[in-house]
């Protein structure tokens, strides 16, 4: 989603290569940036669904199971899967139970993992979460506990673009149609590159999948006009 429209070559190729050669796959162009897939594999299927994210050139490729209507419906369309790391949190708040409780803020909590990893990049939480795409991206959240409360900030893995006046995925400063709130004092910059997270070294591998999907390669750009892959 989003106001670039993606090509169907475009969005065939990335999807072939991402889900790994689905067998019998189809897609048919329904709209602009609206595809219907057609995976016959019931367990190619289900992976592909409850997996994610998959950006293509800087946009998220929301997906939805088919049912009558679903084409049109315009919020189904909104609610994207994103890995969404939680920073600030004390060392000792830094659990799976902690990650749910946060993540309630978001539409669904699909899962809570522990990166493992030391040194510079600091202990933080991840999310896999859905995000409702009808509101701007979230800065992150109070977490209140035995009486303190502090300020813990979301930075989104694989970001898609998004607007940095407004904070909506999918169109840009240019084109934003937000009025920049202008009162006496300074605005604020509320939303800006930190909400992304900084380049991921490996991916969150979570659980293998059964298909031969390849999850290194579900972030995609385009580069002169082919679709390159995204490091
Ligand atoms: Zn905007």
């Amino acid at each position: 989603m989003g106001e670039k429209v993606a090509s169907f070559t475009g969005v065939k190729g990335f999807v072939m290569v991402a889900w790994g050669y689905p067998k019998n796959f189809g897609v048919v162009e329904l709209g602009p940036n609206l595809f219907q897939f057609n995976i016959p594999n019931h367990e190619d299927r289900e992976s592909i669904l409850e997996e994610g994210p998959w950006v293509i050139d800087n946009q998220v490729l929301v997906l939805n199971r088919w049912k009558e209507g679903i084409e049109g419906d315009v919020e189904a369309f909104k609610m994207a899967p994103l890995w969404v790391q939680v920073w600030n949190l004390p060392v000792h708040w830094i659990s799976k139970e902690v990650g749910r409780k946060i993540g309630a803020v978001f539409k669904e909590v699909k899962d809570v993992i522990i990166p493992q990893m030391g040194g510079k990049e600091g202990r933080h939480l991840k999310m896999f979460v859905t995000v409702d795409l009808s509101k701007p991206l979230l800065r992150g959240t109070i977490v209140k506990t035995e009486g303190t409360m502090i300020w813990v900030a979301f930075k989104h893995e694989r970001c898609p673009d998004f607007c940095y006046n407004c904070g909506f995925v999918g169109h840009g400063e240019r084109t934003c149609t937000k009025q920049q709130e202008i009162s006496g004092r300074n605005v604020d910059n509320q939303f800006g590159p930190w909400l992304r997270a900084g380049t991921v070294k490996g991916t969150p591998q979570t659980k293998q999948t059964k298909t031969n999907m390849d999850k290194n390669k579900r972030y995609w750009k385009f580069l002169n006009g082919e679709l390159v892959e995204r490091v």
